[in-house]
């Protein structure tokens, strides 16, 4: 029997990432369903697994990538919610369900996670198998690019729900990258008007104006406190850091309202940073953060299927899986907001 062969970008370790050829992955358990990738995003996490040193944690001889959608191929003897031929999305993250955090609720805080494209095989290539649990039916005439935005909307979403912000609220929003601008977007349905996007790169502070922002600001050049109190005649009472930089803590607790609300959602486990606690204490900040996805993908795609939403423009390359290189490079140098990888 001869096995079939698919092209993949395996993560070598210490930043390397090679092209290679591999087995298809085969149906080994009655719940597994193959899928033949259409599109798969480069996220962020991404770039931080192929630092050096690395940002994030993945294990070498995996293939990387969980921002992905396909078509079901194959699906085991067991599964009853999808069929060969439809759409799918799949929340990348497989959680045990018996641990501490999952009894309590917290399944994406799952102590046993494994992580598709970083534990175990993902998106970066022609095929992936998938638990059924995983995954999310999404409509036949949903583009493969905007139905690619699935993961990163869950997590932004997961977020949402965190810091729940309100119509009548000011809120500072650090970071116009793919994920700063899908913040935007969603802060907008949430009916909030006053965002103030800071940002040092050029081109996406018009982004970030194209995507909903009130105001945009470069923290490199403004004076962000006095702009706010300028602009608003108060400070803000939420802030978002999209960035994952340490010194971007630095630079929210100024800009906060008494009584305000700061979510961190980056992860880079490079990055510091120096604070004076006292300065929370002084005006009663409630710091919360959000990682990764929770009841949050039902939401994500019920946006991503509406087109006056139009969350594909944050998509800003395409590219083959011949040319994933290219695509990181591209997001590295932030020439790309997002790079979507075809294979
Ligand atoms: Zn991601
Ligand atoms: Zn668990």
């Amino acid at each position: 029997m001869s096995t079939r062969m698919m092209k993949a970008a395996v993560f070598k370790g210490s930043g390397v990432l090679s092209l290679e050829q591999v087995p298809v992955p085969e149906i080994r358990q009655p719940d597994d369903v193959l899928i033949r990738v259409s599109a798969c995003s480069i996220c962020g996490s991404d770039l931080h697994v192929l630092a050096v040193p690395p940002g994030q944690y993945a294990k070498p001889g995996t293939i990387l990538g969980h921002e992905f959608v396909g078509t079901v191929a194959e699906t085991g003897p067991g599964v009853t919610t999808v069929r060969p031929g439809d759409k799918v999305v799949a929340e990348p993250n497989i959680r045990c369900g018996i641990c501490p955090e999952c009894r309590r609720g917290n399944f994406n805080l799952c102590r046993n996670a494994v992580n598709t494209g970083q534990q175990r095989d993902g998106g970066f290539a022609e095929y992936c198998l998938m638990p059924e649990k995983q995954l999310y039916k999404v409509p036949a005439d949903l583009p493969d690019r905007t139905a690619a935005l699935a993961e990163p909307l869950a997590c932004v979403m997961n977020g949402m729900m965190k810091i729940n912000p309100q119509p009548h609220e000011k809120v500072v929003l650090f970071g116009a990258g793919a994920i700063g601008l899908l913040f935007v977007k969603v802060l907008r349905r949430y009916g909030v008007r006053q965002i103030a996007v800071c940002e040092t790169i050029p081109a996406r502070l018009e982004d970030a104006k194209h995507a909903g922002a009130q105001l945009v600001f470069n923290p490199a050049k403004d004076d962000l406190p006095s702009e706010l109190e300028k602009a608003w005649g108060s400070l803000a009472d939420a802030a978002i850091d999209a960035v994952g930089a340490g010194a971007v803590f630095e630079q929210i607790i100024p800009v906060m309202n008494c009584g305000g609300r700061v979510l961190f959602f980056g992860q880079n486990m490079t990055q510091y940073s120096t604070i004076r606690p006292g300065d929370i204490n002084c005006k009663e900040l409630t710091i919360t953060a959000t990682l990764s996805t929770k009841n949050s993908f039902g939401p994500a795609i019920s946006i991503l299927t509406d087109p006056e939403a139009a969350i594909d423009e944050v998509v800003t390359h395409t590219v083959a899986l011949e040319d994933i290189h290219r695509g990181i490079d591209l997001m590295r140098s932030r020439e790309a907001v997002k790079v979507v990888v075809v294979p």
